[in-house]
């Protein structure tokens, strides 16, 4: 099975190869926060992004190591790229840009990402 994570307008979207899962992660962070993601981790093998170049927008902070892509049309953040601490590159799911996803039935993992 596979799902898509998708922006608002359509624009950009990430399909992963695999089930939808179960939980999700929440983050206190600076950004998570604000933007009230809830985040599923896949290897980047195993997702293939759908977005222009000139459509994705692109945010870093702090050590900059995290692309927290966003649509430039609709403003949506349905997935992040980043690095793992094995060194291999990272999908950041936002289950919330899933429509399929039944966000309310996800068990809850949360992240102290403010204390990091
Ligand atoms: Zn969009």
């Amino acid at each position: 099975m596979s799902y898509t994570t998708s922006c608002h307008c359509g624009t950009i979207s990430a399909t992963v190869d695999g089930d939808l899962p179960a939980s999700g992660m929440t983050c206190n962070c600076s950004m998570c926060r604000r933007k009230g993601t809830i985040l599923h981790f896949v290897p980047a093998s195993e997702a293939v992004i759908d977005a222009p170049a000139d459509k994705l927008g692109d945010y870093t902070f702090n050590r900059q190591t995290i692309h927290h892509h966003f649509c430039t049309d609709c403003g949506c953040t349905p997935f992040a790229l980043g690095t793992g601490p094995d060194g291999r590159e990272m999908v950041a799911v936002n289950l919330r840009c899933v429509p399929e996803c039944d966000i309310d039935a996800l068990e809850i993992n949360r992240v102290d990402g403010a204390s990091f």
